[in-house]
């Protein structure tokens, strides 16, 4: 199948539209040639030094000046970050001169990369494994520090490192078991069946182990939506404010986008929150006011974590939580202790000041509990996504298969269920993979990276 692939030269600016700069990348066996058809410069473009920067001009192909100051750099495969030769060029930003520059490119007869491309093309030559491919979208999308810290080690190569010792014990356990078959009249010095079970049994509590991480992974990478909800006036958006002041967090609005009722993003111990704003939920016939409160138990009934606020201030107007339908879980937050100290509370809610800052630590570690499981931050190790989750339990169902085999010295039907979770391992670091899934993987990319 033609996925659009081929090993033509590729180009594409791999800066965003309006920067200060703009990086054009070109990436294949005529990359120097075709960049010298537009440079004019003191050095030849197509007899630079290997990484080197060189000062020069940009023209288009015609010789109408595009960039009067532009840098360029050429960095010969199979060193280079795709593999092959590349060249960068460094030009002025804003609109116009290098995609006037990549429009030149593309008429003499270089090809436009496609998302991911220059990632993919790296793969394929051996420079970076999966994993670390899937890391390098993971840095750029990082929306926390913890993020980017787990993708940067992924990128250092810490989860396919480990999988490939995954792979290497396996691959010794199932050399052992084909032993077996391939000299089966032999009195070869096998090792007993303890030794197996107990690689197996090593191996598996491993796999658990990473597989496990799968939760963290997934609460890093896409963060968690976050709805504080309640009746009017308990504090809803003083806590907000509060929490996104503490955090520091970027106020962002997303507008036209299936998260159009995003309000704010932020951070609360190293995991990432989306808050959804639920503005007006009032038991009401007010129309406008009936609206809101249907957004607002859409979004309820989709979050991961609920902030159900009442004001312990004034007990006999307290909303409790009306146990609308909801997937995530519902924290009853009891905001105004500053105002009812001698309150007792029934259910036992968290309570909070957002006036004094009272509870807000204790708040923070029942969001960390709620969405990880646990406390003590995120652990600053490797940590798996879904994909490879779903990999790893596979490997860990055919292991389990494979033990009776073994224990009834039936090598054959060991093996098969063995070479599956070779094949599975093999998925995650990319050393067996099928086009599709690659395609699959680089269309999240951006184009130019
Ligand atoms: P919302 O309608 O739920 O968004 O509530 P607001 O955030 O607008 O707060 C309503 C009022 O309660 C404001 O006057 C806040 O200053 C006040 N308020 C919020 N939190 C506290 C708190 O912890 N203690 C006290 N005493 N007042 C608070």
């Amino acid at each position: 199948m033609n996925h659009g692939y081929d090993n033509q030269t590729i180009c594409a600016l791999a800066t965003a539209v309006g920067g200060a700069l703009a990086v054009i990348r070109l990436s294949g066996e005529v990359a120097r040639e075709t960049a010298q058809r537009l440079w004019r410069g003191r050095a030849r473009l197509d007899r630079a030094h290997a990484r080197r920067l060189m000062l020069g001009q940009l023209y288009d192909e015609k010789g109408v000046l595009l960039d009067q100051q532009c840098l360029a750099v050429y960095m010969p495969g199979p060193e280079s970050y795709t593999g092959e030769d590349v060249v960068e060029l460094h030009g002025h930003g804003g609109a116009l001169p290098m995609r006037r520059a990549l429009e030149a490119l593309l008429r003499i007869g270089l090809r436009s990369a496609l998302p991911g491309e220059f990632t993919r093309r790296a793969f394929l030559n051996g420079r970076l494994d999966l994993t670390q491919a899937e890391a390098v979208a993971e840095v750029i999308s990082a929306e926390s520090d913890a993020a980017l810290a787990l993708a940067n080690r992924q990128l250092a190569g810490d989860l396919g490192n480990e999988v490939e010792a995954f792979h290497e014990q396996l691959q010794a356990i199932l050399a052992e078991v084909e032993s077996h078959l391939d000299f089966p009249d032999e009195e070869l010095d096998w090792k007993p069946l303890e030794w197996l079970e107990d690689q197996i049994a090593g191996l598996q509590a491993r796999l658990g182990k990473l597989s496990a991480t799968r939760r963290e992974g997934e609460v890093l990478r896409e963060g968690v939506t976050l709805v504080i909800a309640g009746a009017p006036n308990v504090g809803k958006s003083s806590l907000l404010n509060r929490l996104l002041g503490r955090d520091r967090a970027i106020v962002s609005s997303i507008p036209g986008t299936t998260r159009d009722t995003v309000e704010a993003e932020l951070v609360v111990r190293g995991i990432p929150l989306h808050l959804v704003d639920t503005a007006g939920i009032r038991a009401s016939e007010d129309t406008v006011e009936a609206d809101g409160m249907a957004r607002a138990k859409d979004a309820i009934a989709v979050a991961e974590l609920v902030l159900w606020l009442t004001d312990a201030s004034s007990p006999e107007t307290q909303v409790p939580w009306p146990g609308w339908p909801h997937r995530g879980t519902v924290l009853q937050v009891e905001n105004k202790c500053d105002l009812a100290r001698t309150q007792s509370c029934g259910e036992m809610p968290i309570r909070i000041s957002v006036l004094t800052g009272e509870g807000l630590e204790a708040l923070a570690d029942a969001i960390e509990t709620a969405v990880l499981g646990r406390r003590g931050g995120t652990t600053g190790t490797v940590a798996v996504s879904a994909r490879h989750a779903a990999l790893l339990d596979r490997v860990r169902a055919k292991l389990a298969e494979a033990l009776p085999f073994l224990e009834t010295s039936a090598w054959e039907l060991a093996a098969i269920p063995l070479h599956d979770a070779l094949d599975a391992l093999g998925e995650i670091t990319g050393r067996a993979v099928a086009p599709d899934l690659l395609d699959t993987i680089f269309h999240r990319f951006c184009i130019g990276k």
